[in-house]
């Protein structure tokens, strides 16, 4: 089943240019999301509870929501890491954005979690951002991408890369420095044009990997990983593996993205990213799958964290 609801991107972007000013302006665009966010805000300053579940909790995961298809947009570190968390979160997207500032360019932190994005042959969507600075040098810096793709070993499909030109802080995108724009439109349109949907089977034993790991105060472990087959449900009980032991747990509650804030939801569908709470004893790499159908354990497979540095 194509889930052409659903894309699953990661941002890779040196420190400064502009990874966080293009994230807002694209919750700024998304009005669903948006819309959502202030009733929510109301709610919760009445809902002391709610507060406390910790669901207010501000998450490095976004979503954005384009013409009915939700974005799901992961944070990687940007840089070299010893314990394979840039492995972890390229695992649940299929395509990334390598954002680079129109003055700078590339920068050689970003170049280890890039080669990463290529050798899983992830999809990748260029942004020169910045373009409204006067000393801009869009066509250039789009020379060095390349160059570097090359030194990088992209393949031939990986060459043929989207570029999208923005400004974040003006909140415009365009797909070609001559073009008019006002708005991000182009890079939204570009996002579902280019990455592809997940294709999934949904209807198979529930499936996947604790991806990362947060730690909430209150509610304790938060698991978040994409659902890779099957439904999970609100109050499951689920087969933990951790290394070779298999233990029987529940699941406490489960929640989404949507715009800058996990949302609490009853059900969720191979494809998604999901944020779940209530396993105790989960550690990250651990395979979550069906009690019934253990043999839906088998099969999960992440990459060894590489220990290079560049
Ligand atoms: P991050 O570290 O990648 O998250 O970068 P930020 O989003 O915090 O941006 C770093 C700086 O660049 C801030 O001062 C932003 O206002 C500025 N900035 C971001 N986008 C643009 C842009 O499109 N044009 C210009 N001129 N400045 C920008």
């Amino acid at each position: 089943m194509i889930r052409n609801d659903i894309r699953n991107i990661a941002i890779i972007a040196h420190v400064d240019h502009g990874k966080t000013t293009l994230v807002d302006a694209m919750l700024k665009q998304s009005h669903i999301f948006r819309e959502n966010e202030k009733v929510a805000e109301r709610v919760m300053d009445s809902n002391d509870l709610e507060r406390e579940r910790g669901i207010t909790i501000l998450s490095k995961n976004t979503s954005v929501m384009h013409k009915g298809t939700k974005i799901n947009i992961l944070d990687t570190p940007g840089h070299a890491d010893f314990g394979g968390e840039v492995e972890r979160v390229l695992t649940m997207v299929d395509g990334v954005l390598l954002l680079v500032d129109a003055y700078e360019g590339p920068m050689p932190q970003t170049k280890y979690v890039l080669r990463k994005a290529l050798e899983k042959h992830l999809k990748p969507i260029v942004v020169i951002n910045k373009i409204d600075r006067p000393d801009q040098r869009a066509t250039e810096v789009v020379d060095e991408v390349l160059d570097l793709f090359i030194e990088l070993e992209a393949d031939d499909e990986q060459l043929e890369f989207p570029v999208v030109y923005t400004s974040a802080r003006s909140g415009f995108a365009k797909l070609s420095m001559d073009d008019d724009s006002d708005n991000l439109e182009p890079l939204f349109q570009v996002i579902l044009d280019t990455i592809p949907a997940p294709d999934v089977e949904a209807d198979q034993p529930l499936q996947m990997l604790a991806n990362t790991l947060d730690y909430d105060s209150y509610v304790g472990r938060i698991v978040v990983g994409r659902i890779v087959r099957g439904t999970i449900k609100n109050g499951q009980q689920i087969a933990l593996m951790h290394e070779e032991k298999v233990s029987v747990e529940r699941i406490g509650r489960l929640y989404t993205y949507q715009g800058l804030k996990r949302v609490e939801t009853a059900e969720v569908q191979a494809g998604d990213i999901v944020a779940l709470i209530g396993l105790s004893n989960v550690e990250i790499g651990d395979t979550i799958a069906d009690p019934e159908q253990p043999e839906a354990l088998a099969g999960i497979k992440i990459d060894e964290p590489t220990l290079s540095m560049e």
